[in-house]
């Protein structure tokens, strides 16, 4: 069986963003999945478009993400380097290869002269195509001029793993550059190359290549490699499924997530279901299941929509699926501020207690401070609670004393069990609705939006400071 090597090959022209690493992602199933090979390269032959930091940037990426390679500039492997400004010396072999079996030539034309064919096409209102012009006798190459590749035009069918069976004429083939006068080889030409070198038996990457696929189909030929097994991902849409996903749209830095309390394998899990799913119901999925599921005959071959609010409920749903000991392991750097001078068995039991309501690992703060510092009573509050927003003051009053004189008697044990039988019996003694009386206990110990149980959370803070909290309240509706 051969052994399967894919490969992720960005440039470093900056941040990540989702399509990008979802392009990483099908790559490295597919070799996780067959045992194989991951490899990262880095196509940095387009020294205008660079910018400085991104190598480490896509690294720090992958990393979070948990998709790991095998063979890469920081790893080293037998097939590197893996950084094409370090494999000049071999683009430039092959190249040479091609000028001594005629399927190369040194380009003579000046801008101007290129710019005046163009101008031809144009008002005579056909594709311009290079070949058209290709000089009878080339200059000798010397390394100043482009060189080109002596293209064979053709038809080609081709088999694509993702969009099927495709087919283009031979006016898809036109001679294009392999190496620019600065010397430094195009994309087009040098990825083949070390594709070939490098023993990369699938290449992914992104719909905007699929109409270069044909003259790299012809390249191959000319080379007389056997090529790759190939397979385009459709783009990552805006969610209005207009446009390709933008900046604007959300397009952001994959680490950006994390920093925002999102989960790696919520986004891996997020980036795999962007145009794929197994065939069932199924939408969450943990990574060994996208390692044994995934397959590229399921990806769709229209462009998938970017739904951060799906994000956002997968997140929540992969949080749910931790332990208590992964999930504080997950949370370190998101604790309120109060929460520093806390114990570990404090932090431990507020975090069980907000496990299910958290979306994102950042809503920490907000669903737990109460339970580390003292919350300023605000009953200006009272007019978010459509129930509550209805009660007198002396209503108020009278039930909070209830409720206070309750819990003050020593013999209702503060555990989560007897208090929910102790808040039952007053919802008894004061007839009132839970949807009141429970939501006035709950806004009298947090001021908070939310919370969870309020037996759990009666219970957590501790008699002493559920009675100083509703005293607190109490004397606070005076004022
Ligand atoms: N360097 C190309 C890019 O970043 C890679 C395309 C490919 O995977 O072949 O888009």
């Amino acid at each position: 069986m051969t052994h399967i090597r894919t490969r992720f090959a960005p440039s470093p022209t900056g941040f990540m963003h989702v399509g990008g690493v979802r392009t990483a992602l099908f790559a490295w199933l597919i070799a996780q999945q067959a045992a194989g090979t991951f490899i990262l390269r880095i196509e940095d032959t387009d020294k205008v478009r660079e910018v400085e930091g991104s190598i480490a940037q896509i690294e720090d990426s992958l990393h979070w993400l948990g998709i790991d390679w095998q063979e890469g500039i920081d790893k080293g492997g037998d097939y590197g380097p893996y950084l094409q400004s370090e494999r000049l010396d071999i683009y430039k072999q092959w190249a040479d290869k091609l000028v001594a079996s005629g399927r190369a030539y040194a380009d003579p034309y000046t801008r101007d002269e290129l710019d005046a064919f163009r101008e031809l096409a144009k008002a005579e209102k056909r594709p311009f195509l290079y070949r058209h012009h290709r000089p009878e006798n080339p200059p000798e190459w010397d390394g100043s001029q482009p060189l080109r590749f002596r293209s064979d035009p053709k038809e080609y069918r081709w088999h694509d793993a993702v969009m099927g069976d495709l087919s283009t004429g031979p006016e898809a083939i036109d001679d294009f550059i392999l190496v620019k006068s600065d010397g430094y080889p195009t994309y087009n030409f040098c990825h083949i190359i070390d594709d070939m070198l490098m023993g990369v038996t699938h290449v992914l990457r992104s719909q905007e290549f699929i109409s270069s696929t044909p003259k790299f189909l012809n390249l191959y030929e000319a080379l007389e490699i056997e090529r790759p097994t190939l397979g385009t991902l459709p783009f990552v849409m805006a969610i209005d499924g207009k446009k390709k996903l933008g900046k604007r749209d959300g397009a952001k830095d994959v680490l950006e997530y994390g920093r925002e309390g999102y989960l790696s394998e919520a986004m891996m899990n997020f980036l795999a279901t962007l145009g794929w799913n197994d065939g069932t119901e199924q939408e969450v999925f943990t990574v060994q299941e996208l390692i044994d599921k995934f397959s590229l005959d399921r990806v769709q071959k229209s462009p998938a929509r970017f739904d951060e609010k799906r994000l956002l409920w997968l997140n929540g749903q992969h949080i749910r699926m931790l332990s208590l000991d992964e999930l504080i392991e997950r949370v370190t750097d998101f604790w309120p501020a109060a929460a520093a001078g806390a114990s570990d068995e404090h932090k431990r039991e507020v975090l069980a207690l907000v496990q299910d309501r958290l979306k994102t690992l950042a809503d920490l703060p907000i669903l737990t401070s109460y339970f580390f510092e003292e919350p300023d009573p605000n009953w200006l509050m009272l007019a978010d609670n459509k129930q509550l927003r209805k009660l007198e003051h002396e209503q108020i009053r009278s039930l909070l004393t209830a409720t206070r004189d309750t819990l003050a008697d020593t013999s209702v044990a503060f555990e989560p069990s007897t208090l929910q039988e102790t808040l039952n019996q007053l919802l008894e003694t004061t007839g009132e609705k839970p949807g009141i009386l429970l939501s006035l206990i709950r806004l009298a110990v947090s001021w908070a939006p939310f919370s969870p149980a309020l037996s759990d959370t009666l219970a957590t803070l501790g008699r002493d400071i559920t009675i100083a909290r509703i005293d607190r309240a109490l004397h606070a509706l005076d004022d």
